[in-house]
């Protein structure tokens, strides 16, 4: 898509739009913490530049543990940052979002998960539907957490688990009885595969966790057979590709699978991951999938459509922006 800049931002901006990959804790509006601190935060961190390239996940980590550890001390805190986060997502025509929490914070501060829980989705304001989901990590299941995951398993506005963290380390057996369990009490479950690890961990997503929806998943390009069980699967991949490519997981967007498993019939989705650290909005995504990546507008409505298609929402806010996207395919 060569259209000019103006016309492609006023085409994206039209676009009724979900996001279905974000982090609260990684959404981090930065003013707030240079409201909280403006000498210690006085500029964005070096990785907002468009050209800013991770060494390791490692490095990442600690960037980011480094920028929200001082704001969330408090369901409160949640509130205040969803609130800004999620009127940023209404300004951009976004209608609908799914967003997780970290859940292991609940042992570092002293409110409880379905506090933050509901801090969250008070946030949310008219015209926006929001889906909260709870953030485990693979080597969680300690301490407090049996009883909290246990806890969290009848909280009735959790729209369900994401899993995080490290994919190098394994995926314990807590992991897949927790989904199981989940799943059975109606929630919509997923989880972070194949990104830093292989095609393998996204299989193993799959059929061990039985989610219909993996967050990143894009190493699955490099197994034929899992992307065909993904199509066949029904399984949706929550795309992130300026953060896969600010983390070397690919070389560029022009590089990015995303056309490979669109064209093998995976359905993909766009969205931000965190923007505390890329410095990115949807906007952003899409627009650099058409400026670097040679989107057309009928693909930018594709990936639109896709999220409206996948998202657990209020079917007449579904049917109102299919109805849009239909009449959307090429700019104006
Ligand atoms: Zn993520």
């Amino acid at each position: 898509m060569r259209e000019h800049p103006d016309d492609l931002r006023a085409f994206v901006r039209r676009l009724p739009k979900t996001e279905t990959h974000l982090h609260l804790e990684g959404a981090l509006p930065y003013e707030l913490l240079q409201r909280l601190d403006a000498t210690k935060f006085a500029a964005p961190p070096a990785s907002w530049a468009p050209d800013f390239r991770f060494g390791s996940f490692a490095e990442f980590d600690q960037l980011i543990i480094g920028l929200l550890s001082p704001w969330f001390v408090s369901a409160a805190r949640y509130h205040e940052a969803a609130a800004v986060v999620f009127r940023r997502l209404a300004e951009q025509n976004v209608r609908y979002v799914e967003i997780s929490f970290h859940l292991p914070i609940v042992e570092f501060i002293a409110d409880r998960g379905e506090a933050i829980l509901q801090a969250i989705l008070e946030a949310a304001p008219p015209g926006l539907t929001v889906r909260v989901f709870a953030g485990l990590v693979r080597d969680c299941y300690a301490g407090p957490m049996p009883a909290v995951i246990a806890d969290a398993l009848r909280w009735r506005w959790l729209a369900g688990f994401d899993l995080h963290g490290h994919e190098a380390l394994p995926l314990e057996d807590w992991t897949v009885d927790v989904w199981r369990r989940a799943r059975a009490a109606g929630k919509e479950m997923k989880a972070h595969a194949g990104e830093f690890g292989g095609a393998a961990n996204v299989r193993l997503a799959v059929e061990r966790l039985g989610v219909r929806r993996v967050q990143h998943g894009v190493r699955a390009v490099d197994d034929p057979a899992v992307v065909a069980l993904l199509a066949r699967e029904g399984v949706t991949l929550d795309i992130t590709p300026i953060s896969n490519v600010k983390l070397g997981v690919v070389s560029s967007l022009r590089a990015h699978p995303l056309r490979h498993l669109l064209a093998a019939g995976v359905r993909c989705t766009i969205s931000t991951d965190d923007p505390l650290i890329f410095g990115n909005t949807l906007t952003d995504e899409y627009e650099g999938l058409a400026n670097e990546a040679g989107f057309s507008g009928a693909e930018l409505v594709q990936l639109a459509r896709n999220g409206f298609e996948v998202g657990t929402m209020p079917e007449p806010v579904r049917t109102a922006a299919l109805a849009e996207l239909a009449g959307m395919e090429r700019p104006g």
